[in-house]
């Protein structure tokens, strides 16, 4: 592999040019973004080697689609036509069963590897591109039968080498699991900001109270909208589901509040302590 066109330098995008380029140098990393200004940054901070377009996909050996995910959907079909037959297409996409949709009859199916690195920070664009994003980290990996054996082989050397454990997994599984674990912290990350920011937004002073565990449970809340709302839209079902089983246990504890039930309460968060295990070895 030695012409790889990166398309969406952001976080995601920009942190795997770097890894990449890091470990095999002789590799040409193209990039091809929406705006003229974000493929400057990108070069300037020496993301990419060179600027590209969609026409020059035609001498792509790999190409790493970082974009948005209804982006993704709407441009993944072109993408695969523009490609070689050589070529590989690997997206990087938050949600799996709309992307592994949107090319299940495309004649160059099988030049496409469905992933989502779990990986990522709350800052978005090139210039919150970091290098060893992926280390230790999983990347799951959809539908990989659907792949030429070859491709699939070459591209997973390259996330390994990162660092990356590669698991595999069905793209609805994926949607369904990935609504728990991400895209509901999110949610409630979003929504304690606004929460707070209501109350307080007339008493600037009171965020000098505000300490490391409000600090850290309010982080995801700087996350990008624009990348967010696809991946809402795109997972609705799966993520309702979760919303309407934790606005439950919100509701229960306030129930157990009001009831003045501090037993109960004591005995929720030992409950929840369990967390401490199942993430010893993950954090
Ligand atoms: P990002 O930092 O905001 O970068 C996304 C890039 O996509 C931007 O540089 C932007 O380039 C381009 N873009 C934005 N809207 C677009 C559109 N409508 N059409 C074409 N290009 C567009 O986002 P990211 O965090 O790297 O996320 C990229 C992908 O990785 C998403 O699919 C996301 O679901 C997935 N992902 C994110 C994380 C995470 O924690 N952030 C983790 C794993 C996977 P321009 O400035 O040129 O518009």
């Amino acid at each position: 592999m030695k012409n790889i066109y990166a398309i969406g330098i952001g976080l995601i995008g920009g942190s795997l040019a770097i890894d990449i380029k890091k470990n095999n140098p002789e590799m040409v990393i193209h990039g091809i973004s929406r705006k003229e200004a974000t493929l400057n940054k990108a070069l300037e901070l020496g993301l990419i080697d060179k600027k590209a377009t969609l026409d020059d996909l035609k001498h792509a050996d790999l190409v790493i689609v970082s974009i948005p995910v209804d982006a993704t959907v709407k441009l993944l079909p072109t993408i695969l036509d523009k490609i070689p037959d050589t070529g590989l297409v690997v997206d990087a996409g938050s949600t799996k069963e709309a992307i592994c949709e949107v090319v299940a009859n495309h004649p160059k199916r099988r030049n496409f590897l469905a992933m989502h690195p779990i990986a990522g920070t709350e800052h978005s664009g090139p210039t919150a591109a970091i290098a060893g994003l992926f280390k230790g980290k999983t990347n799951i990996v959809c539908e990989v039968e659907k792949t030429t054996f070859k491709l699939q082989e070459k591209a997973l050397k390259l996330f390994t080498d990162i660092g990356m454990r590669i698991r595999y997994m069905n793209p609805a599984e994926h949607d369904k699991h990935i609504a728990y674990v991400s895209h509901l912290s999110h949610i409630s990350s979003f929504m304690l900001g606004k929460t707070v920011i209501d109350k307080e937004k007339n008493e600037r002073d009171i965020f000098d109270m505000a300490g490391s565990g409000f600090a850290s449970t309010v982080r995801l809340a700087k996350s990008s909208p624009e990348m967010w709302t696809p991946i809402f839209k795109q997972n609705k079902a799966n993520v309702v589901e979760t919303l309407e089983e934790y606005i439950a246990n919100l509701t229960h504890f306030k129930e157990l509040m009001k009831a003045d039930a501090y037993d109960a309460i004591f005995d929720e968060m030992k409950n929840a302590n369990y967390i401490k295990e199942i993430l010893n070895g993950i954090h």
